[in-house]
C-alpha cells in the first residue's frame, strides 16, 4: 500500500509568506467578484469557504455569486465590448492586446511560487505538478500574445456574375474579415484551475473578445489571483479593466451565463453531463444559440505492444493515468497490453502504484496528493467498489486511505484487471487514480476495444514499431494520439474531443479561431 506521509499534513512552515498573506487577506475580507471594472461582494452578500482537501482546513472565503449577479455582469461586459470610443477595448490594437498578454505571462511567472502553492492548497495536487501548470498557464499567455498580431483575413475576387446595375467596368471584390465573437463566458473545472482558465482567457483576449470567467466553486483561488494580475496589466497598459470579469460561484451561475442572451460564446471544460446541459440550454426554443466550445470527459485508452520499451512504458503509462491523482480529462484510464507482455506489465504497474508516496501536496516527498473534495473521493471509491462487485479484481493494494488530519480525500493508485468491458468502471470516467488493464491479441482487436466507449478524447500507443504505431494512430477515434508518451501538452498542440468528449478545439490557431467569427464584405467597385 502506498505510504501516506505525515498523515496527510504539510510540514510546518511549508506555506510561503506570499501565499499566506494572500489567504490571510481573503480570510479578513473575502475575495470579491470583479464586474464592471470593480471588485465587490455578491448581490446577496453570500460567501463560500474554500478548504484544503488534504486536511479539511479552512483556507479563505470568496464571494459566492448567484444567478442574480449574472445579468448585471454580462450587461457591463457587453457595454465594454460595444464601446467604440478612443481608449476602448475595441480600439486596442492587436499589438496592444499581444503586449498585454505577454505582461500577464510575466506577472504569472513573477508570482509563480505563490500561485503554485495556492493551487496545491485549494486543489490538492503536488507542488511539482502545480509548478508545471503555472508555467503552462504563462505559456498559454505567451503563445496567444504572439497570435494576436497573426490574425488576418483575405481579399479575393468572387465568381458571381457582376450585378446588372453595375457601371461599365465595375467588378466584385470580396474580403473575409475576422471579428471577435463577442462576450465569452469561460466556465472552468476544478482539476487544473489556473491552467484551464488561462486556456480560455488568453485566446479570448487575443481575439479581442471580452471575458467573464466562472471558475469551479471548489477551487476559485488561483482564478481570483489571475484576474487580479490581469487587472494590473490592463491598468498598466491603460486598457479598460472591464475586458475581464470574474464570477466566483456554483453551477447555477454557469447555467445562468450559458442562458444569458448577452453571452455570445460559452467556452466550457467539465463533465459530459454538464456539457449536455449547456447544449440543451443553448438550443432551447427562443434561445440565442451561443457558440459553444466543449471540452468534456474521456476514458482514454493506452495501447501497449509487447515490443514497447518497458523501462519507459511502465512509468509513462503510470504517469498518464495517475498524475494529478487521475483528475485529468485525458487520463489513460484503460490500458490494453499485448497478451504476452500483459502479466509482467500488470505486475510492474501495480508495483509503481504501491510505491507511490501519497501526501499533502506541499510535502516534499509526496508524489500524489489527495482527491479534490470528500464528495469526489466518495464517488471514486464507489465506482471502484461497483467495478469489483461486477467482477474486477484489484491487483495488490489501492483505494481510500485514512488520513490523520480529517480531509478524507486520499486515494491510493489502484490497478484493476478482469473488469467487465461493459461496466461503468470501463465505460465511464472515474477521474481518480484508477486504471483497468486488459490483454489483447492483435491490433484490430485492440482498436475495437479502444473505440468501444462513447468518448473520444485522447489515446496513446507504446511500441518501437513505426507501422504498428501508425495503425493505432489511424484507427483510434480520439482528438489526440500520443506515441510513446501520454498527457504532453503545449499551447500549440490542438486539443479537442470526438463524440461525447466535446465540440470544437482549444489551443493552436485552430483554437483561436473559435473566438473569432468570419464576416464577408462583398463590394461592387
Ligand atoms: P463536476 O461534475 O466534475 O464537478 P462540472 O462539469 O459540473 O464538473 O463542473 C465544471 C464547471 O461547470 C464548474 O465551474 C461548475 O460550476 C460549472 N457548472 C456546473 N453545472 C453547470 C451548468 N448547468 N451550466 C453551466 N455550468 C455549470
Amino acid at each position: 500500500m502506498s505510504a501516506l506521509l505525515d498523515g496527510g499534513t504539510a510540514p510546518a512552515g511549508a506555506v510561503s509568506p506570499a501565499a499566506r498573506s494572500v489567504l490571510d487577506a481573503w480570510r479578513e475580507e473575502p475575495a470579491g467578484l470583479f464586474t464592471a471594472g470593480e471588485w465587490g461582494p455578491a448581490a446577496t452578500g453570500g460567501r463560500r469557504t474554500t478548504r484544503d482537501p488534504a486536511t479539511g482546513a479552512v483556507l479563505a472565503d470568496v464571494a459566492d455569486a448567484g444567478p442574480e449577479d449574472v445579468g448585471p455582469a454580462v450587461e457591463e461586459a457587453r457595454a465594454v465590448l460595444e464601446d467604440r470610443r478612443p481608449g476602448s477595448w475595441w480600439a486596442a490594437t492587436p499589438s496592444a492586446r499581444g503586449r498585454l498578454l505577454w505582461r500577464v505571462a510575466d506577472l504569472l511567472a513573477e508570482h509563480a511560487e505563490e500561485l503554485a502553492q495556492l493551487e496545491v492548497l485549494d486543489q490538492g495536487k503536488t507542488l511539482a505538478t502545480a509548478r508545471g501548470e503555472v508555467a503552462g498557464a504563462a505559456e498559454q499567455f505567451r503563445y496567444f500574445a504572439g497570435a494576436a498580431t497573426k490574425l488576418t483575413g483575405t481579399t479575393f475576387r468572387p465568381s458571381s456574375p457582376v450585378p446588372t446595375h453595375a457601371a461599365p467596368g465595375a467588378r466584385l471584390v470580396a474580403s473575409t474579415v475576422l471579428e471577435p465573437v463577442g462576450v465569452v463566458a469561460a466556465i472552468t473545472p476544478w482539476n487544473s484551475p489556473l491552467l484551464m482558465a488561462a486556456m480560455k482567457v488568453a485566446p479570448a483576449l487575443a481575439a479581442g473578445c471580452v471575458v467573464v470567467l466562472k471558475p469551479a466553486e471548489d477551487t476559485p483561488l488561483t482564478s481570483v489571483r489571475l484576474v487580479q494580475l490581469l487587472v494590473r496589466a490592463l491598468d498598466e497598459a491603460g486598457l479598460p479593466r472591464g475586458a475581464v470579469s470574474l464570477l466566483t460561484g456554483g453551477g447555477a451561475v454557469g447555467a445562468a451565463l450559458a442562458e444569458h442572451p448577452g453571452v455570445d460564446k460559452v467556452a466550457f471544460t467539465g463533465s459530459t453531463a454538464t456539457g449536455r446541459a449547456i447544449v440543451r440550454s443553448a438550443g432551447r426554443p427562443g434561445g440565442h444559440l451561443p457558440r459553444l466550445t466543449l471540452e468534456l470527459g474521456g476514458k482514454s485508452p493506452a495501447v501497449v505492444m509487447a515490443d514497447a520499451e518497458m523501462a519507459s512504458a511502465v512509468p509513462g503509462v503510470a504517469r498518464g493515468v495517475f498524475a494529478n491523482s487521475g483528475q485529468v480529462c485525458v487520463a489513460g484510464s484503460r490500458v490494453y497490453v499485448e497478451r504476452r507482455a500483459h502479466d509482467a506489465f500488470v505486475e510492474a504497474l501495480a508495483g509503481v502504484a504501491a510505491g507511490t508516496p501519497l501526501g499533502h501536496g506541499l510535502h516534499p516527498g509526496a508524489q500524489l496528493g489527495p482527491l479534490a473534495s470528500p464528495a469526489h473521493a466518495a464517488r471514486v471509491a464507489q465506482r471502484v467498489a461497483d467495478g469489483v462487485a461486477a467482477g474486477a479484481q484489484v491487483v495488490g493494494s489501492g483505494g481510500p486511505v485514512a488520513d490523520a488530519s480529517g480531509g478524507g480525500c486520499f486515494f491510493a493508485p489502484t490497478v484493476l484487471v478482469g473488469a467487465d468491458p461493459t461496466s461503468p468502471l470501463v465505460q465511464e470516467e472515474v477521474f481518480g487514480p484508477v486504471v483497468v488493464v486488459a490483454p489483447f491479441d492483435d491490433v484490430e482487436e485492440v482498436l475495437a476495444a479502444a473505440n468501444d466507449t462513447d468518448y473520444g478524447l485522447a489515446a496513446s500507443v507504446w511500441t518501437t514499431d513505426l507501422r504498428t504505431a501508425q495503425r493505432v494512430v489511424d484507427g483510434v477515434r480520439a482528438g489526440t494520439v500520443w506515441v510513446n508518451c501520454h498527457s504532453v501538452f503545449s499551447p500549440e498542440l490542438v486539443k479537442g474531443g470526438r463524440r461525447t468528449s466535446g465540440w470544437g478545439v482549444e489551443n493552436g490557431m485552430e483554437g483561436l479561431a473559435g473566438y473569432l467569427e468570419a464576416k464577408t464584405v462583398c463590394s461592387l467597385v
